[in-house]
């Protein structure tokens, strides 16, 4: 067999392993995740009764080439009850056909003229509710995002919706502190009530070089962070934040195709999850923007094997850990983890099975 013949049948090994491979998304924002699909059924929903507007097809929406462009459109086609429903629906129906078999989705509750905030989270929930009334056999939970561009005012509404609402949907299980790294702050005293009131917090921290903001924020200990791009000397962290953080353990959602695409990390082989998986931080990989980065957590995955020469049995192993830093009940993480060994067993007999016939 010639080498590019081995390449390309290895390279569909691989493809049909992470595809196969029960998995679990961690850090997916919700408007970000909109495939090309979704968005142009939106634009439609949107633009039914106007006869005037432009014709808009998936060609169209695949050929939007800039990150801006995408998360505005997401924006402008989301400002109902309906269309958020619609969006959350198909978005999880897409996981699930990744076969994603645990989903966190996050999202920054939105009012607008057609909407209030709290009919926002609501759309979502009654979607949520609506996949799992369909047998789409995935879990899906929550996480109210806090957008630190909003300010404080806003910041404070969304915990305490949060809290209020997670007493009725108990899908609702944690916050997630986001946006423009560069603007506003990260609210800790806020981040403190809502872990009061027994929600759980997942934060981005140092997409950007901002020393003092990440070292309060790992401090504060979250239960996740998101990226951690800027925390090792060599990315413009510091020594001693890097050993903070490694001590705290706190596991990371690192987002490779995200941090390429927003030129936050140069190159794959550059990309921090190489020295953090060498130093055994615990640590899951996730898509962040499915829709604006054009990937699945499939292709992620795929991503690790061919840059860092991860096996196929240390991504089951990496995906069995991620079910333990879900935030789900502990009688949740023991049934993903009972199906990825599921998997990881059937995938054994498969080995020995064309071992035998040989
Ligand atoms: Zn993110």
């Amino acid at each position: 067999m010639s080498a590019t013949k081995i390449k390309s049948s290895n390279e569909s090994k691989m493809k049909n392993f992470c595809h196969n491979l029960p998995k679990i998304e961690l850090h997916a924002h919700l408007n970000g995740s909109l495939s090309c699909q979704t968005l142009t059924k939106l634009f439609n929903m949107k633009h039914a009764r106007d006869t005037n507007h432009e014709n808009f097809d998936v060609e169209k929406c695949n050929s939007l080439t800039e990150i801006f462009d995408v998360f505005s459109l997401a924006y402008s086609v989301t400002e109902t009850p309906e269309a958020v429903y619609t969006a959350t629906y198909d978005t999880i129906k897409e996981f699930y056909e990744d076969n994603v078999i645990y989903l966190e989705l996050r999202s920054t509750p939105r009012a607008c003229e057609k909407m209030t905030k709290k009919e926002y989270i609501l759309a979502i929930t009654q979607a949520i509710k609506d996949c799992k009334k369909s047998n789409l056999s995935i879990k899906v939970k929550l996480l109210i995002s806090v957008n630190r561009k909003q300010g404080f005012k806003a910041a404070k509404e969304n915990i305490r919706l949060a809290i209020e609402m997670k007493q009725e949907h108990d899908c609702i299980v944690g916050i997630d502190l986001s946006g423009d790294p560069t603007k506003g702050e990260a609210f800790i005293e806020l981040l403190h009530i809502a872990r009061t009131a027994g929600l759980k917090i997942a934060a981005h921290c140092a997409e950007v070089p901002n020393e003092v903001e990440s070292m309060d924020i790992i401090k504060f200990k979250p239960d996740r962070l998101g990226h951690g791009t800027c925390i090792h000397p060599l990315s413009n962290g510091s020594e001693e934040l890097y050993e903070t953080f490694l001590s705290s353990k706190i596991p990371v959602e690192l987002c490779l195709s995200s941090n390429i695409m927003c030129k936050t990390v140069p190159t794959y082989d550059a990309h921090h999850f190489k020295y953090l998986y060498e130093s055994k931080h615990p640590l899951c990989i996730c898509t962040d923007d499915k829709g604006v980065f054009n990937t699945t957590l499939s292709k992620e995955l795929i991503l690790v094997m061919k840059y860092f020469n991860l096996s196929e049995n240390d991504l089951i192993k990496l995906m069995k850990s991620t079910a333990s830093y879900a935030f789900a009940s502990c009688i949740e993480k023991n049934e993903l983890i009972e199906i990825i060994d599921g998997f990881s067993k059937s995938a054994e007999n498969t080995v020995k099975v064309t071992k035998n016939f040989k």
